[in-house]
């Protein structure tokens, strides 16, 4: 069988050592052997968990958002989607959550942007009966006829992202390269516009990421509407830092271990995702953290209302709005086309 592991060091001996934006690809997306193309990660006996995952009320509360910003921008016919749905708990618990908002459900389709066959079966069964998504490859493909309401958790760090690394020489790109038959960390010289910093710095950056993100700004420039997307990350304008890391069964690991069945993901720079729909024209709306929009969203007034006849839900609103923990880690930044007939701002910032 092709492992993704063999897959990498075929292209290393191909074409030499490769930048990390291409082992991510090939680890997580090749459509062989990638880590979400060929499993689905989440859960207990998975690799990680998300807030959805743990909570309906998450999903509530981004249901909660967004529905009043349609409403407020006019009840038009528009397209929910979700951009990596993992199981398509997220979408579940908005669409049941807004049965009862007027014409939602009668002005609104379900677009899902999934790449892994996988894990489109599984949203398919969450979504059984409820209703029927469209799915697509890539946002590009999303329609162009109507306002867009994007949520996306967890997405954004899952795109490939590469590593800048100052030496003594200059500016290097951090790459995987081969001794021998084991795959080891590098650097190679890079061409990187920016003044150099000490020795060892690290600057991450993403073209992948910032391609989606453009395109997504047009869009809703073009058509209207707004974005959520939830992450783990920082709101510093060119941190520096290696955030890239692997996770295998809950735990860290080193990218180099587990290859193909470890999740890789980066801290996303929502500074920069700001920045760039900011300079296509968007409004922007925060970023604030996860806990802060929860409860802003009035998230512990839901929990009382059914903690009667659903006790349990207590630990994972605890869990998702903990800080330190998932509550502060995670952020959460909200952008609108600057429409002025449909203005879609979203509540919770
Ligand atoms: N949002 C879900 C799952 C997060 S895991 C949750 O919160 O539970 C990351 C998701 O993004 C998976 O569904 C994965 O298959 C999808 N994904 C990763 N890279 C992608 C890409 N380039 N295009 C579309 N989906 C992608």
């Amino acid at each position: 069988m092709e492992t993704a592991e063999k897959l990498i060091k075929d292209r290393i001996k191909a074409q030499g050592p490769i930048d990390i934006g291409i082992f991510m690809e090939l680890a997580l997306g090749d459509p062989k052997a990638g880590y979400y193309m060929t499993r689905d990660p989440l859960g207990a006996r998975g690799d990680f968990i998300t807030s959805p995952e743990i909570s309906q009320l998450f999903g509530e509360m981004i249901a909660v958002s967004m529905a009043e910003a349609w409403i407020r921008g006019g009840s038009l016919d528009a397209h929910l989607v979700e951009l990596g749905p993992g199981r398509g708990t997220l979408t579940r618990d908005i669409w049941r959550a807004t049965k009862n908002a007027p014409l939602f459900h009668q002005r609104i389709d379900i677009h899902l942007v999934e790449t892994s066959p996988v894990l489109r079966d599984a949203q398919k069964k969450t979504l059984e009966g409820l209703v029927k998504p469209i799915w697509h490859d890539h946002i590009d493909a999303l329609p162009k006829d109507a306002p867009l309401l994007i949520v996306a958790n967890e997405f954004f760090d899952a795109l490939p992202i590469r590593q800048a690394v100052a030496t003594e020489r200059g500016w290097h790109e951090r790459v995987i390269l081969l001794d021998g038959d084991n795959l080891m960390l590098g650097t190679k010289p890079g061409v990187f516009p920016m003044p150099l910093k000490a020795p060892g710095t690290v600057i991450e950056y993403s073209p992948v990421r910032d391609d989606i993100m453009q395109k997504i700004a047009v869009r809703l420039q073009n058509q209207g509407g707004l974005m959520i997307a939830i992450d783990y990350g920082h709101n510093i304008p060119g941190a520096a830092g290696d955030t890239f890391q692997a996770v295998h069964r809950h735990g860290y690991c080193s990218p180099l271990d587990h290859i193909g069945n470890a999740d890789l993901t980066s801290h996303v720079d929502f500074a920069r995702l700001a920045q760039i729909a900011k300079d296509q024209g968007c409004n922007i709306y925060g970023p604030v953290t996860q806990k802060a929009f929860l409860e802003t969203m009035g998230i512990h007034r839901r929990l009382e209302a059914l903690i009667k006849q659903a006790p349990a839900l207590a630990s994972g609103v605890e869990r998702i709005t903990a800080d330190p923990g998932m509550g502060g880690l995670f952020r959460v930044l909200g952008v609108s086309g600057n429409v002025k007939s449909s203005p879609f701002q979203p509540a919770g910032f």
